[in-house]
Protein backbone atom coordinates (compact mmCIF):
# COMPACT_ATOMS: atom_id res chain seq x y z
CA UNK A 1 0.00 0.00 0.00
CA UNK A 2 1.60 3.27 -1.03
CA UNK A 3 0.83 6.83 0.15
CA UNK A 4 -1.83 7.20 -2.08
CA UNK A 5 -3.85 4.19 -1.52
CA UNK A 6 -3.50 4.54 2.15
CA UNK A 7 -5.21 7.85 2.00
CA UNK A 8 -7.88 6.92 -0.24
CA UNK A 9 -8.47 4.33 2.25
CA UNK A 10 -8.21 5.01 5.28
CA UNK A 11 -8.80 9.33 5.18
CA UNK A 12 -10.99 10.14 2.11
CA UNK A 13 -14.61 10.80 2.63
CA UNK A 14 -17.01 10.50 -0.36
CA UNK A 15 -19.11 13.27 1.36
CA UNK A 16 -17.91 16.85 1.99
CA UNK A 17 -20.06 20.14 3.26
CA UNK A 18 -21.08 22.60 1.09
CA UNK A 19 -17.93 25.32 2.67
CA UNK A 20 -15.50 22.44 0.88
CA UNK A 21 -14.73 23.73 -2.54
CA UNK A 22 -11.81 21.34 -2.48
CA UNK A 23 -10.96 18.63 0.11
CA UNK A 24 -8.48 15.74 -0.53
CA UNK A 25 -7.32 15.12 -3.71
CA UNK A 26 -5.90 18.45 -4.86
CA UNK A 27 -2.00 20.38 -3.62
CA UNK A 28 -4.12 22.04 -1.20
CA UNK A 29 -8.31 22.70 0.18
CA UNK A 30 -10.76 25.30 -1.04
CA UNK A 31 -12.87 26.60 1.96
CA UNK A 32 -15.37 29.47 1.72
CA UNK A 33 -16.39 31.15 4.07
CA UNK A 34 -20.12 32.88 4.24
CA UNK A 35 -19.89 36.46 3.33
CA UNK A 36 -16.44 36.44 1.50
CA UNK A 37 -15.39 36.85 -1.68
CA UNK A 38 -12.24 35.04 -1.27
CA UNK A 39 -11.85 31.18 -0.53
CA UNK A 40 -9.55 30.59 1.86
CA UNK A 41 -6.52 27.63 0.12
CA UNK A 42 -4.61 25.42 3.34
CA UNK A 43 -1.78 23.09 2.45
CA UNK A 44 0.52 21.52 4.82
CA UNK A 45 3.79 19.85 4.10
CA UNK A 46 6.17 17.65 6.30
CA UNK A 47 9.90 17.29 5.58
CA UNK A 48 11.87 14.23 7.81
CA UNK A 49 15.42 13.85 8.35
CA UNK A 50 16.88 11.34 5.99
CA UNK A 51 13.97 11.07 3.92
CA UNK A 52 13.70 14.77 2.09
CA UNK A 53 16.84 16.21 3.57
CA UNK A 54 20.00 14.46 4.47
CA UNK A 55 21.18 14.31 8.17
CA UNK A 56 23.66 17.32 8.99
CA UNK A 57 22.26 19.52 6.27
CA UNK A 58 22.69 23.49 6.70
CA UNK A 59 19.50 24.65 9.39
CA UNK A 60 19.21 27.82 6.48
CA UNK A 61 19.06 25.40 3.96
CA UNK A 62 15.86 22.83 5.63
CA UNK A 63 14.22 26.09 6.90
CA UNK A 64 14.38 27.13 2.73
CA UNK A 65 13.14 24.05 1.22
CA UNK A 66 10.60 23.20 4.11
CA UNK A 67 9.18 26.95 3.24
CA UNK A 68 9.30 26.66 -0.33
CA UNK A 69 7.70 23.56 -0.92
CA UNK A 70 5.00 24.36 1.28
CA UNK A 71 4.04 27.91 -0.53
CA UNK A 72 4.89 25.81 -3.99
CA UNK A 73 1.64 24.08 -3.06
CA UNK A 74 -0.35 27.50 -2.61
CA UNK A 75 1.05 28.85 -6.15
CA UNK A 76 -0.04 25.29 -7.37
CA UNK A 77 -3.76 26.76 -6.92
CA UNK A 78 -3.03 30.24 -7.89
CA UNK A 79 -3.57 30.79 -4.09
CA UNK A 80 -2.03 34.55 -2.35
CA UNK A 81 0.18 32.96 0.33
CA UNK A 82 -0.69 35.08 3.90
CA UNK A 83 -0.03 33.15 7.16
CA UNK A 84 1.94 29.57 7.99
CA UNK A 85 1.95 27.70 11.05
CA UNK A 86 5.24 25.79 11.80
CA UNK A 87 5.85 22.42 13.90
CA UNK A 88 9.33 21.45 14.75
CA UNK A 89 10.60 18.18 16.15
CA UNK A 90 13.94 19.09 17.38
CA UNK A 91 16.72 16.17 18.75
CA UNK A 92 17.96 19.41 21.28
CA UNK A 93 17.37 22.77 21.36
CA UNK A 94 20.80 23.54 19.83
CA UNK A 95 20.94 27.80 19.51
CA UNK A 96 22.96 27.88 16.55
CA UNK A 97 20.83 25.76 14.50
CA UNK A 98 18.26 27.67 15.86
CA UNK A 99 19.36 30.66 15.12
CA UNK A 100 20.55 29.88 11.21
CA UNK A 101 16.93 28.35 10.71
CA UNK A 102 15.07 30.99 12.16
CA UNK A 103 16.87 33.76 10.63
CA UNK A 104 16.51 32.09 6.50
CA UNK A 105 12.06 31.28 7.42
CA UNK A 106 11.83 34.78 8.30
CA UNK A 107 13.88 35.73 4.97
CA UNK A 108 11.74 33.44 3.21
CA UNK A 109 8.61 34.41 4.54
CA UNK A 110 9.26 38.17 3.95
CA UNK A 111 10.16 37.98 0.66
CA UNK A 112 6.59 36.22 -0.11
CA UNK A 113 4.97 38.73 2.66
CA UNK A 114 3.85 36.01 4.90
CA UNK A 115 3.43 35.99 8.43
CA UNK A 116 3.89 33.49 10.84
CA UNK A 117 1.58 33.00 13.26
CA UNK A 118 1.64 29.96 15.59
CA UNK A 119 3.28 26.40 15.38
CA UNK A 120 4.20 23.50 17.90
CA UNK A 121 7.65 22.28 19.16
CA UNK A 122 8.16 19.05 20.36
CA UNK A 123 11.78 16.94 20.86
CA UNK A 124 11.72 14.00 18.97
CA UNK A 125 13.37 13.19 15.58
CA UNK A 126 14.77 16.42 13.36
CA UNK A 127 10.89 16.91 11.40
CA UNK A 128 9.77 20.21 10.07
CA UNK A 129 5.95 20.65 9.16
CA UNK A 130 4.14 23.78 8.00
CA UNK A 131 1.02 25.09 7.10
CA UNK A 132 0.79 27.24 4.68
CA UNK A 133 -2.96 29.65 4.81
CA UNK A 134 -3.81 31.55 1.99
CA UNK A 135 -6.30 33.14 -0.40
CA UNK A 136 -8.09 33.32 -4.09
CA UNK A 137 -11.08 35.08 -5.39
CA UNK A 138 -14.22 32.54 -5.45
CA UNK A 139 -14.78 32.24 -9.04
CA UNK A 140 -11.52 30.49 -10.16
CA UNK A 141 -12.03 26.61 -11.38
CA UNK A 142 -7.94 26.02 -11.15
CA UNK A 143 -7.92 22.93 -9.64
CA UNK A 144 -6.22 19.49 -11.01
CA UNK A 145 -9.48 17.87 -11.70
CA UNK A 146 -10.29 20.33 -14.47
CA UNK A 147 -8.14 19.20 -17.14
CA UNK A 148 -9.61 19.37 -20.73
CA UNK A 149 -9.04 17.32 -23.84
CA UNK A 150 -7.34 18.99 -26.39
CA UNK A 151 -5.37 21.54 -24.05
CA UNK A 152 -1.55 21.96 -24.11
CA UNK A 153 0.51 20.87 -20.93
CA UNK A 154 3.21 23.50 -20.39
CA UNK A 155 5.72 23.18 -17.73
CA UNK A 156 7.32 26.34 -16.03
CA UNK A 157 11.47 26.91 -15.49
CA UNK A 158 13.92 23.42 -15.70
CA UNK A 159 13.30 20.35 -14.22
CA UNK A 160 15.57 17.10 -13.14
CA UNK A 161 18.41 20.00 -11.45
CA UNK A 162 16.98 18.91 -7.96
CA UNK A 163 16.71 15.10 -8.21
CA UNK A 164 20.11 15.42 -9.62
CA UNK A 165 22.03 16.79 -6.72
CA UNK A 166 20.49 14.75 -4.79
CA UNK A 167 23.22 12.08 -6.18
CA UNK A 168 25.82 14.00 -4.05
CA UNK A 169 26.36 16.27 -1.18
CA UNK A 170 26.50 19.77 -2.80
CA UNK A 171 28.20 22.39 -0.90
CA UNK A 172 26.21 25.59 0.26
CA UNK A 173 26.06 27.91 -2.38
CA UNK A 174 27.54 25.29 -5.39
CA UNK A 175 24.56 25.73 -8.33
CA UNK A 176 23.29 22.20 -6.88
CA UNK A 177 22.77 23.09 -3.29
CA UNK A 178 20.51 26.12 -4.74
CA UNK A 179 18.72 23.66 -6.65
CA UNK A 180 17.94 21.23 -4.51
CA UNK A 181 17.47 23.30 -0.99
CA UNK A 182 16.50 26.86 -2.50
CA UNK A 183 13.39 25.67 -5.09
CA UNK A 184 12.00 29.24 -6.54
CA UNK A 185 7.67 28.54 -5.69
CA UNK A 186 6.03 30.09 -8.86
CA UNK A 187 3.79 31.79 -6.84
CA UNK A 188 3.63 35.13 -9.20
CA UNK A 189 2.89 32.21 -12.36
CA UNK A 190 0.51 30.38 -10.13
CA UNK A 191 -1.69 33.60 -9.59
CA UNK A 192 -1.21 35.40 -13.13
CA UNK A 193 -2.31 31.86 -14.18
CA UNK A 194 -5.87 31.62 -12.52
CA UNK A 195 -7.69 32.73 -15.40
CA UNK A 196 -5.87 31.32 -18.03
CA UNK A 197 -5.14 27.59 -16.97
CA UNK A 198 -7.47 24.55 -16.84
CA UNK A 199 -5.56 22.14 -14.09
CA UNK A 200 -2.45 23.38 -12.46
CA UNK A 201 -0.04 21.26 -10.05
CA UNK A 202 3.59 21.60 -8.43
CA UNK A 203 6.27 19.00 -9.53
CA UNK A 204 7.45 17.40 -5.82
CA UNK A 205 7.53 13.47 -6.83
CA UNK A 206 8.40 14.15 -10.58
CA UNK A 207 7.15 15.34 -13.46
CA UNK A 208 5.08 11.76 -14.80
CA UNK A 209 3.70 11.36 -11.26
CA UNK A 210 2.45 14.71 -10.55
CA UNK A 211 1.33 15.12 -14.63
CA UNK A 212 -0.50 11.85 -13.68
CA UNK A 213 -2.15 13.26 -10.85
CA UNK A 214 -3.34 15.91 -12.75
CA UNK A 215 -5.01 13.02 -15.68
CA UNK A 216 -6.51 10.81 -12.77
CA UNK A 217 -7.83 13.56 -10.82
CA UNK A 218 -9.70 15.22 -14.53
CA UNK A 219 -10.16 11.09 -16.62
CA UNK A 220 -7.83 12.05 -19.28
CA UNK A 221 -4.35 10.73 -20.95
CA UNK A 222 -1.60 12.76 -22.23
CA UNK A 223 1.07 12.85 -25.06
CA UNK A 224 4.44 14.34 -23.79
CA UNK A 225 7.43 14.56 -26.22
CA UNK A 226 10.25 14.03 -23.93
CA UNK A 227 12.73 16.27 -26.33
CA UNK A 228 10.70 19.10 -25.41
CA UNK A 229 11.35 18.63 -21.61
CA UNK A 230 13.11 21.94 -20.30
CA UNK A 231 16.63 20.96 -19.12
CA UNK A 232 19.22 23.52 -17.51
CA UNK A 233 22.28 23.94 -19.26
CA UNK A 234 24.20 22.82 -16.37
CA UNK A 235 22.08 19.49 -16.37
CA UNK A 236 22.75 18.56 -19.56
CA UNK A 237 26.54 19.13 -19.33
CA UNK A 238 26.81 17.15 -15.96
CA UNK A 239 24.16 14.24 -17.13
CA UNK A 240 24.27 13.95 -21.30
CA UNK A 241 21.10 11.76 -22.32
CA UNK A 242 20.70 10.80 -18.83
CA UNK A 243 19.32 14.25 -18.09
CA UNK A 244 15.90 13.26 -19.91
CA UNK A 245 15.49 10.18 -17.09
CA UNK A 246 16.29 13.23 -14.43
CA UNK A 247 13.41 15.68 -16.04
CA UNK A 248 11.23 12.85 -16.30
CA UNK A 249 11.04 11.44 -12.82
CA UNK A 250 13.08 13.62 -10.55
CA UNK A 251 11.12 14.87 -7.63
CA UNK A 252 11.65 18.54 -5.83
CA UNK A 253 11.67 20.70 -8.60
CA UNK A 254 8.85 22.57 -7.43
CA UNK A 255 8.06 24.10 -10.78
CA UNK A 256 4.36 24.05 -12.42
CA UNK A 257 2.46 21.73 -14.47
CA UNK A 258 -0.42 23.46 -16.11
CA UNK A 259 -2.84 23.02 -19.02
CA UNK A 260 -4.49 25.42 -20.88
CA UNK A 261 -6.80 25.58 -24.10
CA UNK A 262 -4.64 26.42 -27.21
CA UNK A 263 -6.68 30.27 -27.80
CA UNK A 264 -4.28 31.11 -24.56
CA UNK A 265 -0.87 30.93 -26.02
CA UNK A 266 -0.02 34.29 -26.37
CA UNK A 267 -1.14 35.27 -22.89
CA UNK A 268 1.56 32.42 -21.88
CA UNK A 269 4.10 35.01 -23.36
CA UNK A 270 3.00 37.59 -22.10
CA UNK A 271 2.74 36.06 -18.42
CA UNK A 272 6.42 34.28 -18.66
CA UNK A 273 7.82 37.62 -20.07
CA UNK A 274 6.69 39.27 -16.99
CA UNK A 275 7.81 36.69 -14.47
CA UNK A 276 11.23 36.02 -16.33
CA UNK A 277 10.42 32.43 -16.29
CA UNK A 278 10.37 29.96 -18.94
CA UNK A 279 6.70 28.44 -20.31
CA UNK A 280 7.51 25.44 -22.32
CA UNK A 281 4.73 23.22 -24.03
CA UNK A 282 5.86 19.67 -23.56
CA UNK A 283 2.64 17.84 -25.03
CA UNK A 284 -1.19 17.69 -24.75
CA UNK A 285 -4.37 16.22 -23.17
CA UNK A 286 -5.95 13.19 -24.81
CA UNK A 287 -8.85 11.32 -24.63
CA UNK A 288 -7.10 7.84 -24.19
CA UNK A 289 -6.53 8.01 -20.23
CA UNK A 290 -3.10 7.18 -20.59
CA UNK A 291 -0.14 9.09 -19.94
CA UNK A 292 2.05 7.98 -23.43
CA UNK A 293 5.73 9.41 -23.26
CA UNK A 294 7.59 9.99 -27.00
CA UNK A 295 10.93 9.52 -27.39
CA UNK A 296 13.36 11.77 -29.68
CA UNK A 297 11.92 9.74 -32.56
CA UNK A 298 8.09 9.82 -31.76
CA UNK A 299 8.31 5.99 -29.98
CA UNK A 300 6.46 5.46 -26.84
CA UNK A 301 8.68 5.16 -23.72
CA UNK A 302 8.73 2.61 -21.48
CA UNK A 303 9.09 4.17 -18.32
CA UNK A 304 11.14 2.39 -15.09
CA UNK A 305 9.60 4.17 -12.04
CA UNK A 306 7.04 6.71 -11.97
CA UNK A 307 7.88 9.65 -9.49
CA UNK A 308 8.37 8.94 -5.69
CA UNK A 309 5.76 7.40 -3.51
CA UNK A 310 6.11 6.68 0.30
CA UNK A 311 5.58 3.22 1.56
CA UNK A 312 5.78 2.21 -2.51
P1 LIG B 1 1.36 17.34 -2.26
O1 LIG B 1 2.45 16.47 -2.85
O2 LIG B 1 0.79 18.30 -3.23
O3 LIG B 1 1.78 17.98 -0.97
P2 LIG B 1 0.31 14.87 -1.31
O4 LIG B 1 0.70 13.99 -2.44
O5 LIG B 1 1.15 14.90 -0.11
O6 LIG B 1 0.15 16.36 -1.89
O7 LIG B 1 -1.18 14.52 -0.85
C1 LIG B 1 -2.20 14.23 -1.78
C2 LIG B 1 -3.53 14.68 -1.20
O8 LIG B 1 -3.87 13.91 -0.05
C3 LIG B 1 -3.55 16.13 -0.74
O9 LIG B 1 -4.81 16.69 -1.06
C4 LIG B 1 -3.37 16.04 0.76
O10 LIG B 1 -3.95 17.13 1.43
C5 LIG B 1 -4.09 14.75 1.09
N1 LIG B 1 -3.57 14.04 2.29
C6 LIG B 1 -2.32 13.56 2.48
N2 LIG B 1 -2.21 12.93 3.66
C7 LIG B 1 -3.42 13.01 4.25
C8 LIG B 1 -3.97 12.55 5.49
N3 LIG B 1 -3.22 11.84 6.36
N4 LIG B 1 -5.25 12.83 5.77
C9 LIG B 1 -6.01 13.54 4.90
N5 LIG B 1 -5.58 13.98 3.71
C10 LIG B 1 -4.30 13.72 3.38
MG1 LIG C 1 1.83 19.64 -4.48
Amino acid sequence: MNEFELIKRFFSQSKVTHSVLQGIGDDAAVLALPGLNDDLVVATDTLVENRHFPKDAPAAAIAEKALASNLSDLAAMGAKPKWFLLNLTLPEANTDWLNLFSERLFKVAKRHHIELVGGDTTSGPLTISMQLIGTRPREIGLYRKNAMVGDLIYVSGTLGDAAYALNFLPEPEDYWHKRYYQPTPQIMLGIGLREIANAMIDISDGFCADLQHILDASGVGAIVESALLPLSSELKSATGTKAIDYALNGGDDYELIFTVPNTQQTKLETLSQTHKTSLTQVGHITDSNQLEILDEQGHPLTLKRQGFKHFD
